[in-house]
């Protein structure tokens, strides 16, 4: 760093003795930044990088808050949102993030296609790739698959499908070094070396993937040049269709962040991608999941409806490419809740998808919301009787459902505060 930084490398080393920036990214299917703004448990000031995105100028816990249970905003740092700027992302979109896990980016691609086109986010590792299902289910997302694959499957699978692809690669992360000793402890020029093949060959796979005329956003939370221009102009050398719209550094001395490495690459040609045939699935026939929708729901949510084998109800987005069915598959659109025989059981992620109107909103004041979301029964007057939809501030928290008087507590076991 002291070689490339040159007489900036005195600031960039001063800046490790002081503490790491913490930011937020507001869910704008939630709600408005404004609306947000209004209503935010901490001060912010802007991050410069998406109109969504701010910094956090105070010292305060906020992953239990209501609101962020609620999806109404998620925590990341400023400079990580630079890979989503650079993305472009528009309503209609088909998009695939390839190293999608915990789901940081992934849920702002979903806010900025605003329920329009295709999220494919994936994450090769099964237990990550959980947690990024229940990220973009409590961040709303209802036109996301979420696939558990090899980035060579999937992107030969899918390959010239999408209009856009994020590669947000495993990296040596020195972008992590604030706040996160093991990153220190893990970090050695060997490791910055083998990050850089695996980065290679990531990105080999994601080409495949990307449709004529499509980008590709390369990005890491490192510094070296080996995981960053190095992979770039190697990949360049190899792909004459792609070529380097632009490169962007921030570092932590210069931007209010942790810092990161963007890259941006555009695929030549015109037009859309390929067009392929959408996978057949059975559709759900159930009567009991239309009479719930009838009776909970202003309208059933558009798309088709599919059960799967383990029972599971999902509402599609739309058509699936074909190609989808040589990956894991760990959810697709809405999971809108199970066939317990003959029985539809709905299900938390119906209650946070964006988009769902409920019949049955019950609103509740702030001590309220915290006892619900420590699992208990709270008791409701008015509040019909039923299948509901249990809100915050603007944003929900969770399925309840209306007996007598009391609001029976839904929130899954696993979510719920203790
Ligand atoms: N984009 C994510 C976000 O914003 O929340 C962070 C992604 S993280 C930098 C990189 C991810 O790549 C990790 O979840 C990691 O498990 C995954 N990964 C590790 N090895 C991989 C490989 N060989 N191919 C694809 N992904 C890999």
């Amino acid at each position: 760093m002291q070689q490339r930084l040159g007489p900036e490398a005195p600031a960039f080393f001063a800046c490790y003795a002081q503490p790491p920036r913490r930011g937020l990214r507001v869910n704008t299917l939630r709600m408005p930044v404004a609306d947000f703004l209004a209503m935010s448990p901490v001060a912010l000031r802007p991050g410069g990088l998406i109109p969504e995105g701010f910094e956090i100028l105070e010292d305060k816990p906020l992953g239990n808050h209501p609101a962020h249970l609620g999806g109404a905003f998620y925590l990341q740092e400023p400079s990580a949102m630079a890979p989503l700027a650079a993305l472009d992302i528009q309503p209609g979109m088909k998009v695939l993030d390839l190293c999608a896990a915990p789901g940081g980016k992934s849920g702002g691609i979903g806010a900025h296609l605003a329920g329009q086109g295709l999220l494919v986010a994936n994450e090769v590792v099964p237990a990550r790739a959980k947690t990024l299902r229940h990220t973009l289910e409590r961040l709303g997302i209802a036109n996301g698959v979420v696939t558990c694959a090899r980035p060579d499957t999937l992107c030969g699978a899918l390959a010239g499908y999408f209009d856009a692809v994020l590669v947000d690669a495993p990296c040596s992360g020195e972008g992590m070094f604030r706040k996160d000793p093991e990153a220190v402890a893990a970090w050695s020029p060997a490791h910055v070396l083998s990050c850089a093949g695996r980065q290679q060959a990531i990105l080999e796979s994601a080409a495949q993937a990307v449709a004529p005329g499509g980008r590709l956003v390369y990005s890491t939370c490192t510094f070296s040049w080996e995981e960053n221009e190095a992979v770039v102009e190697g990949f360049l050398e190899k792909h004459q269709d792609f070529s380097l719209e632009y490169s962007r550094r921030l570092y932590p001395h210069t931007y209010r962040g942790e810092g990161h490495f963007t890259a941006r690459l555009q695929r030549n040609g015109a037009g859309k991608g390929k067009r392929q045939g959408s996978l057949p699935l059975p559709a759900c026939k159930k009567a009991a999941y239309l009479e719930f929708c009838k009776d909970a729901l202003e309208a059933a949510p558009p798309g088709e409806s599919i059960e799967l084998e383990d029972g599971r109800v999902l509402i599609l987005p739309g058509p699936l490419p074909k190609g989808l069915e040589k990956v894991r598959v760990l959810t697709a659109g809405i999971y809108a809740g199970d066939m317990l025989g003959s029985r539809f059981q709905p299900s938390h992620a119906l209650a946070m998808a964006a988009g769902v109107d409920w019949r049955r909103k019950i609103r509740l004041a702030e001590e309220q919301q915290q006892a619900y979301l420590h699992g208990q029964v709270l008791a409701i007057e008015g509040g019909g009787k039923g299948w509901c939809r249990v809100e915050g501030a603007g944003y929900p928290l969770g399925l309840g459902k209306m007996v007598e008087g009391a609001l029976k507590n839904h929130l899954p076991k696993g979510l719920r505060l203790l």
